[in-house]
């Protein structure tokens, strides 16, 4: 079922989500709906405050492009972005490595806007699976981007806090029309 996507500046963007303590079959629901919307969207990462649900969960996809990545290791393992992706994760931590890379991104609760995100090129995020796997994730490229980004919506983050101050400056009317519009 497609969920409806919440937008800036609906107050559960900003909540940390819960852990998930308990996989039930409502979770196991919501995560599978969080793909549909996330293809329907044609998004690559969809995190569940973004269809109104305050849980650490949150799924991606970024396999339509295996070479966005120059490297992937699953609990230390060689992987294809194809073995692992749509991920749906629960409860992650997220250490970063590597200098800032500069690249443009967007985000399903604000259409139209896009911008340039500075964030560390790489990322090792442990993550639990529905099925209570632990998964030590190394990778770059797109893939660390979008853990990224998706893990900041758990915990309440938004891109527009990342964005440079002129950035900021630029997009002043547009999150101003916005919190008109969904405010
Ligand atoms: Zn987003």
């Amino acid at each position: 079922m497609i969920r409806t996507i919440v937008f800036y500046p609906d107050p559960v963007l900003r909540r940390t989500g819960d852990r998930v303590t308990e996989v039930t079959a409502e979770i196991r629901q919501l995560a599978a709906d969080m793909i549909e919307t996330m293809y329907e969207a044609n998004g690559v990462g969809l995190a569940a405050p973004q269809v109104g649900v305050s849980l650490q969960l949150a799924v991606i996809d970024v396999a339509h492009d295996e070479e966005c990545v120059s490297y992937l290791r699953v609990n230390g393992e060689e992987k294809r972005l194809g073995d692992i992706c749509p991920l749906v994760f629960i409860n992650p931590s997220v250490e970063t490595v590597g200098a800032k890379e500069s690249s443009e991104e967007g985000c399903l609760s604000f259409p139209d806007l896009r911008g340039d995100i500075n964030r560390p090129g790489e990322v090792k995020a442990t993550v639990e699976t529905l099925d209570g796997e632990k998964l030590v994730i190394e990778t770059d490229g797109l893939f660390a981007r979008a853990i990224q980004h998706e893990v900041d919506h758990l915990f309440g983050k938004l891109f527009i806090d990342r964005m440079s101050s002129a950035r900021k400056l630029a997009i002043r009317r547009h999150l101003k029309e916005m919190q008109d519009q969904f405010g």
